[in-house]
């Protein structure tokens, strides 16, 4: 099952289960804006970003999202223009 991490790796906004996200094969989580600076390619792994599925609203109680923040400032230094 998808982590649905809660919030962008690079920029650290906060992405609720809902918003539009973009994650690689091995869920490194991305908001939209990152993803475009990233060229839709992975940071960590150089794998594809691709637009996480959004998880129906009754189906978030049984199966919750990920509380985990997981951040990479790294990151920050490869989208900073
Ligand atoms: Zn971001
Ligand atoms: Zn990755």
């Amino acid at each position: 099952m998808l982590e649905l991490r809660p919030n962008c790796e690079c920029c650290d906004a906060d992405l609720a289960p809902v918003d539009q996200a973009y994650i690689c094969s091995f869920e490194c989580t991305f908001c939209p804006d990152c993803k475009n600076k990233l060229a839709g390619i992975c940071p960590n792994c150089s794998g594809e970003l691709v637009r996480r599925p959004i998880r129906p609203a009754s189906k978030l109680a049984a199966n919750p999202p990920s509380a985990v923040r997981v951040c990479k400032l790294d990151c920050k230094t490869k989208t900073a223009s």
